[in-house]
């Protein structure tokens, strides 16, 4: 009877409340809750989480499993954020799964790769550069034994540079698109013991203003819809700030598109600054290179940038790269650094065949489309595609100073067998009959790199070495640039938001243990 109490209890506090159910947390990532905010806190919580992507889900999934009350509010109308179209990939060093592969590796090795990949310790934070080499193997081993996300088994060394060990891992839906929504399924699933047992709230429809201060400048709460909400830890798990035109501006790009969800809008580093955070590696941000603005600030359009005998120029014209071998390191350095962040693929039309895509959109499974359609819808545009009978009227139409010049070197040295200029070797066709066309590229970035400064308990930091009390940081917002230096390394992403969800929550929960006593 007690029970039968319990539960119609704990429907209904659910249901007046607004919190996301069992249903809606394992359907949250498809379809969207329409759970109104009124008054809904009815606990008091031990910790405050702000953002419900994958780092503030496990934030508040350690914190609750280590006994705290927890209190997770995000601000979209459903959880997981990027993780929602994300692939499925995370590193680690010396899981169980790379252990069971034969695969020998330590921190050490691990911080070594950080290092000679990164650029060199002065790219990185080495004390948390450290504690993420520690602690991102045993957050993979708990995903597979406390919270049972299926993972596919194979372990190797991710998709972009190649780590010495291989101790990159998949969920069971791979690399592709949609396979991190396995990490959250099987973390939602385990949340929502917590919510029934009613230690755990969780809101959707909730976006944090402001961070609350004492006079100390300690955090001591939140600020949402204009109302104070207070507890002796808060997490801040807002993601990056790839979808803030603003952040972007003033950090990184002159021109910039986003594959990220428009709910990375760079909030938590609005509060990080507010607290007086040090912010680091803000000027290193990963990005792609290809992406045709069609749609402004929202990536939607890529250009196969390797199209057969395709080179890339400049705003002068001039050639960038040795465009076929270019890594993925090096197309994000040519994207980013060149003027204005713009580069042209200049094809011509022989070299355009009709079964090889020039343009896809964004997701790794996007279907591509019709070469001809989509160029004549571009072209008609004049914006973002140009085509002329002599490279001299190309130039013309996108103001190139030096493209004829450019063209006619590269053709003669393809003649002559030898790219003087980059030395390229591979997909050499020459640029001898017209028409020709120039597509117009910016990047396009799917994650941010770097955050404000955090000590090795996650906890956030000022300039001058003091902390922030009572404050934590998980996920994107920490930056891939502070842990792993400047570079990405394949899975870093979900590493990020795991281990510093777990870190994060076990600081939080200590402290408001010691605030409470
Ligand atoms: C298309 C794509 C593919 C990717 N593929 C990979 C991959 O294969 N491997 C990999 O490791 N990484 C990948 N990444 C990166 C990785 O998915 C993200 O870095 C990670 O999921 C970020 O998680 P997060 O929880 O830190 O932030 P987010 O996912 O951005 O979640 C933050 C949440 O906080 C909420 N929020 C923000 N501000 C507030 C506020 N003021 N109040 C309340 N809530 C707020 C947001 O709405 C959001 O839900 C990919 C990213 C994208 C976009």
């Amino acid at each position: 009877m007690k029970k039968i109490v319990f539960l119609v209890l704990s429907a209904f506090i659910l249901l007046f409340i607004g919190c996301t159910t069992d249903k809606d947390l394992n359907s949250s990532s498809e379809k969207s809750t329409t759970a109104k905010l009124q008054d809904p806190v009815t606990i008091k919580p031990d910790v405050i989480v702000v953002g419900g992507g994958l780092a503030g889900c496990t934030a508040a999934l350690r914190a609750s499993e280590l006994g705290a009350r927890v209190v997770l509010f995000e601000q979209s109308d459903k959880l997981g954020g990027s993780a929602n179209t994300a692939g499925g990939s995370i590193s680690g060093a010396g899981f169980k799964m790379q252990k069971e592969a034969g695969i020998e590796d330590s921190p050490d090795k691990f911080y070594n790769d950080f290092i000679t990949m990164g650029g060199g310790e002065k790219n990185l934070n080495k004390v948390i550069a450290r504690k993420h080499a520690e602690e991102s193997g045993n957050a993979i081993d708990w995903l597979q034994d406390y919270v049972g996300v299926k993972f596919n088994g194979k372990v190797d060394s991710g998709g972009y540079l190649t780590m010495n060990t291989n101790r990159v891992t998949y969920t069971a839906g791979g690399a592709a698109s949609g396979g991190a929504r396995y990490f959250l399924e099987a973390i939602y699933s385990k949340l929502d013991e917590f919510v029934k047992k009613g230690t755990t709230q969780l809101f959707v429809n909730s976006k944090v203003e402001s961070l609350l201060f004492n006079k100390n400048k300690d955090v001591i709460g939140v600020v949402m819809n204009g109302k104070e909400y207070k507890a002796p830890s808060v997490i801040i798990a807002t993601g990056g700030y790839g979808y803030s035109e603003k952040w972007l501006k003033e950090f990184n790009f002159t021109n910039i598109t986003s594959n990220d969800p428009n709910t990375a809008i760079g909030s938590g580093y609005d509060f990080a600054r507010s607290a007086g955070a040090a912010l680091d590696n803000m000027d290193y941000c990963s990005c792609y290179g290809g992406s045709v603005p069609v749609s402004g600030f929202q990536a939607s359009l890529r250009c196969n940038i390797n199209y057969n005998g395709a080179i890339w120029v400049n705003t002068s014209g001039e050639r960038l790269f040795n465009e076929p071998v270019a890594s993925s390191m090096d197309k994000r350095t040519v994207w980013r650094t060149t003027d204005q962040n713009i580069v042209y693929i200049i094809v011509s039309e022989k070299m355009i065949s009709d079964d090889k895509p020039l343009f896809s959109g964004m997701m790794s499974n996007s279907k591509p489309f019709d070469n001809k359609e989509k160029l004549n819808e571009l072209l008609s545009e004049g914006k973002y595609a140009f085509k002329a009978d002599t490279i001299s009227e190309l130039s013309k139409m996108i103001n190139t100073k030096n493209l004829v010049n450019t063209v006619t070197k590269y053709n003669s040295d393809i003649a002559s067998g030898k790219d003087t200029v980059f030395g390229r070797t591979k997909n050499l066709l020459t640029f001898d009959k017209g028409p020709y066309y120039a597509i117009y590229t910016v990047p396009y970035l799917m994650m941010t790199a770097g955050g404000p400064r955090i000590n090795a308990d996650g906890q956030l930091m000022r300039a001058d070495g003091s902390k922030v009390g009572n404050c934590y940081l998980a996920g994107e917002i920490i930056g891939s640039a502070n842990v792993a230096g400047h570079n990405t390394i394949g899975g870093i992403g979900h590493s990020l938001c795991t281990t510093w969800g777990r870190i994060s929550a076990e600081s939080a929960v200590k402290n408001s243990l010691v605030l409470k006593k």
